[in-house]
């Protein structure tokens, strides 16, 4: 979900937009579901005196044409809502590396959490408002301005699920905004690890009770997002221990020092026989210089024929300088594809390696001494 996606071809107040390859499904899931509710719409519109002509909404085609648009203009409000968090971040200094739009709505990926005490229930709950607002204005325009029956149904449909995105999002369950905003309250008063604990205990209740329910009512979306808090919930709890670990230290801290470095020029059937020796997924190479050049994976060198140069099976590396912080460095590993960084000093020298297994290590011994 992090990264990953389409970029669409412009920014929003500087912030890429991405769709997650998930979305190409729910856009034309989301048409067809509003799509075939519009009759009951028009009944709930007609009961709150808004005279909508339902039969001629759900002729033909009509009713999916205006899913896709209730849809696009569904997203189009979460997109704002993740502005809202994106903007109040950046008064805090904090940048917004993207917005991606993805089956359960938007995720707005800020560079971190901004560490005054209670910023994080400001970032958080200036979302649940953007929406009521949004809500309130689409309600207010329906009130006020005179228009057809396809754009009545539209904008009410805007107004009520803003204000229903509103209240879901103040659930108290991390992830939603509702959930950091108690975190954040707790830990004016305790330590931010005991927060953290209070907030993820109170988020997995939750969850669970909103899966049961979503099972109850035979609701599978609802089924889908409590599977999702629940998850998304413990992976906030982890990344707090991350914080804790990891906070101010650097990468040379943590890093397995003296890795084994291949030589550009070694033969393909001795770098093979390094396996024997060592067995790793992938070794850094360097030049004459002893510059790092790039990785080559085991796989493809053994996958490769008798006389290919070592050259043609480096790739690019993903590396880390030793001095770098060692959180961030964490952060960046979660999503790395081979789970493993090549440590270099300022002359792109070979000094360690950062892997997932290095990152365990350190983490067990965190809370060996809790
Ligand atoms: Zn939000």
């Amino acid at each position: 979900m992090t990264g990953r996606g389409w970029k669409l071809p412009f920014k929003l107040l500087g912030i890429p937009l991405s769709l997650d390859p998930s979305f190409a499904l729910v856009l034309p899931l989301f048409a067809w579901l509003i799509g075939s509710q519009v009759p009951a719409y028009a009944e709930l519109l007609t009961a709150v005196g808004l005279e909508v002509d339902g039969d001629a909404l759900a002729r033909g085609i009509t009713p999916y044409l205006l899913g896709l648009t209730a849809a696009l203009g569904l997203f189009a409000s979460v997109v704002v809502h993740e502005l809202g968090h994106a903007i109040t971040a950046r008064l805090y200094g904090v940048p917004t590396k993207g917005i991606t739009l993805w089956f359960l709505g938007g995720v707005a990926q800020l560079e971190d959490m901004p560490r005054q005490p209670g910023a994080e229930a400001i970032v958080a709950i200036v979302g649940p408002i953007t929406s009521g607002a949004l809500g309130a204005l689409f309600g207010t325009i329906l009130g006020n301005v005179p228009m057809g029956d396809g754009a009545s149904f539209v904008v009410a449909y805007l107004a009520i699920t803003n204000v229903a995105l509103a209240v879901f999002n103040l659930l108290p369950a991390l992830p939603l905004d509702g959930g950091r905003v108690l975190r954040s309250l707790l830990a004016l008063a305790l330590p931010r690890e005991r927060a953290t604990a209070i907030a993820g205990a109170v988020s997995q209740v939750l969850a669970i009770g909103l899966g049961v329910f979503g099972f109850l009512s035979l609701n599978l979306l609802l089924m889908a997002v409590a599977f999702f808090v629940y998850n998304a919930g413990r992976a906030e709890v982890q990344m707090e221990t991350v914080r804790r670990a990891f906070e101010g230290r650097r990468v040379r801290d943590f890093m397995s020092a003296d890795p084994i470095v291949v030589d550009v020029g070694m033969p393909i059937d001795r770098f093979r026989a390094l396996k024997a020796w060592k067995a790793h997924p992938c070794y850094p190479v360097v030049d004459e210089q002893e510059r790092l050049l790039g990785v080559a994976r085991m796989s493809e060198a053994e996958d490769a024929g008798e006389d290919t140069a070592l050259r043609s099976v480096v790739r690019e590396a993903e590396k880390v300088r030793a001095d770098d912080d060692m959180e961030a460095a964490v952060r960046r590993l979660a999503s790395s594809e081979l789970g493993r960084f090549v440590v270099v000093d300022e002359r792109e020298r070979v000094v360690g390696i950062l892997s997932k297994t290095d990152v365990v290590r350190a983490l067990e011994a965190v809370q060996a001494r809790m």
